[in-house]
């Protein structure tokens, strides 16, 4: 039997905001001794945490184990801008959209996600802020926004979903800004407070089960072997038997051994702010909470939130292709004067406001935007890369893995199985020239919406 080790585990940069300004949460054991299990979930992220809440409403009575390597909130579920996203929003393309029939079916697929998430932010009593459906808006600064949102509200026309033309004036009046000229608003997305949903979630499959889930923060899955019968994962301090492993670590699968040189390790940047004072939140008014995407996809993602944390606002922007899966303080600092001079072009009114939190995150995309997701090896399930949305294809990787696991033939499981694989990447270093040429070629363009 060969123990496979993994090669790389994750390193997050800089703190994950949206968990740092709730306070300390639960913490959960570190692994330890011998442990056997029915399911073990590697990951505790949005498609880990969802494999584990789908598993305990089919299989309620096995016993599940998720192992986080970090803490719950401190990876990228904690660090994301939170926009959990109906309709659709293809980021490695020059637009948002693509063809009808698969637009209908993603925006199907995603609403599932969403329904989902409401369902378990009612069962598990979260804070309003954690699930708010409160729909977001595209953010134009000039004509070629403006085109950019026209063609993707044709689209829209054309699928027959709804959506709202705003003008300077009512882009003024939702956020006290004088940026921008136009925006086109879309009713169904969901804003999540990503670290509080995450958390919740967490707590009510440990606490708010009849059955609990265990987890294990600070243990991370360092090898694996294929027994007759099931599979032994060693941590730090644990021996965990599995019958069944959902593996849901995004990009790290590529750690695992799986999907080698086949899986994109992109980062993005954010700042954000310290909590606005009643005087700052006065000068700069408008609405309390919005979010705004760029209208072209390598713009700026804007957002003011108000909840446990205070009223902030968060900028994230720029886009770099790591293959080695970390970056450096230096370039978050960079990164940051740039967020900063978003943030003044928008909010001249709050010179004084300074950003508490600066930080970067992983996501995973693939060359033909497809998921790495299916049974990889015997009982062992990859609820994997989800191209940049993961809010809610994270969500429904982690339910598709599980339904396919349980052989629920569900329209989810029809969806992931239906792609080709990931293509492969061409070799190094000429990926990671090509990548970040592209890159910052496309966020040139973008420019004002930057
Ligand atoms: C700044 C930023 C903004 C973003 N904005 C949005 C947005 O607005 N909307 C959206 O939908 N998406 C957004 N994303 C992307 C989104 O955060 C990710 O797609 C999503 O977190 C992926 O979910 P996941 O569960 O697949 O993976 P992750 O959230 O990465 O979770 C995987 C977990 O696996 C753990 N892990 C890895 N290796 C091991 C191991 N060996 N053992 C145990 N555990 C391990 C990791 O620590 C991690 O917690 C953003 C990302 C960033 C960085």
């Amino acid at each position: 039997m060969t123990v496979r080790t993994v090669s790389q585990l994750p390193r997050d940069p800089g703190p994950a905001a949206w968990n740092d300004i709730l306070g300390p949460g639960a913490r959960y054991p570190e692994a330890e001794g011998d442990i056997t299990a029915d399911w073990l979930v590697i990951g505790g992220g949005f498609a880990g945490l969802s494999a584990a809440k789908r598993l305990s409403e089919l299989r309620g009575g096995d016993d599940i184990i998720i192992l986080e390597a970090t803490r719950i909130g401190a990876g990228p579920a904690g660090r994301n801008s939170g926009f959990m996203i109906d309709l659709p929003h293809e980021l490695g393309a020059d637009s948002y959209a693509a063809s009808e029939e698969i637009d209908r079916k993603q925006i199907a697929l995603n609403r599932h996600a969403q329904a989902f998430a409401k369902a378990n932010a009612a069962e598990f009593d979260m804070p309003a802020e954690a699930v708010a459906e409160v729909g977001r808006v595209n953010g134009a600064v000039n004509a070629h926004g403006k085109a950019h949102n026209d063609a993707y509200a044709a689209h829209l026309a054309n699928l027959g979903e709804a959506f709202t033309q705003m003008d300077a004036a009512a882009m003024q009046e939702m956020t006290g800004s004088e940026f921008y000229s136009s925006g086109l608003f879309m009713p169904g997305a969901v804003m999540l407070q990503p670290a509080l949903y995450i958390r919740a979630l967490a707590e009510g499959l440990t606490q708010k089960q009849s059955h609990p889930v265990s987890l294990y923060e600070q243990s991370p899955a360092l090898s694996f072997t294929q027994q007759a019968d099931s599979w032994l994962i060693e941590t730090p301090k644990a021996k965990i038997k599995a019958k069944y492993v959902i593996m849901a670590v995004n990009g790290h699968a590529e750690s695992f051994g799986f999907y080698k040189n086949r899986l994109m390790h992109v980062f993005t940047y954010a700042s954000m702010t310290e909590a606005l004072t009643d005087d700052q939140q006065q000068r700069l008014g408008g609405q309390k909470s919005w979010g705004i995407t760029p209208s072209d996809p390598m713009g700026s993602t804007i957002r003011r939130h108000d909840g446990i944390g205070g009223n902030r606002i968060i900028v994230r922007n720029r886009w770099t292709f790591d293959p080695e899966m970390t970056v450096s303080d230096k370039r978050i600092a960079a990164f940051g004067r740039d967020q900063d001079a978003s943030f003044q072009a928008r909010f001249p009114m709050l010179h004084d406001v300074k950003m508490a939190y600066r930080w970067s995150g992983r996501l995973c995309l693939s060359r033909n935007s497809v998921p790495a997701f299916g049974e990889v090896e015997q009982n062992w399930f990859s609820a994997c890369c989800q191209n940049g949305l993961g809010t809610a294809k994270g969500t429904l990787a982690g339910i598709g893995a599980v339904d396919l696991a349980t052989k629920a033939n569900s329209p989810i499981v029809q969806d992931l199985l239906s792609y080709d694989a990931p293509q492969k990447l061409p070799p190094r270093p000429l990926s990671t020239i090509g990548a970040n040429i592209v890159l910052k070629w496309r966020e040139f363009k973008a420019g004002a919406e930057l």
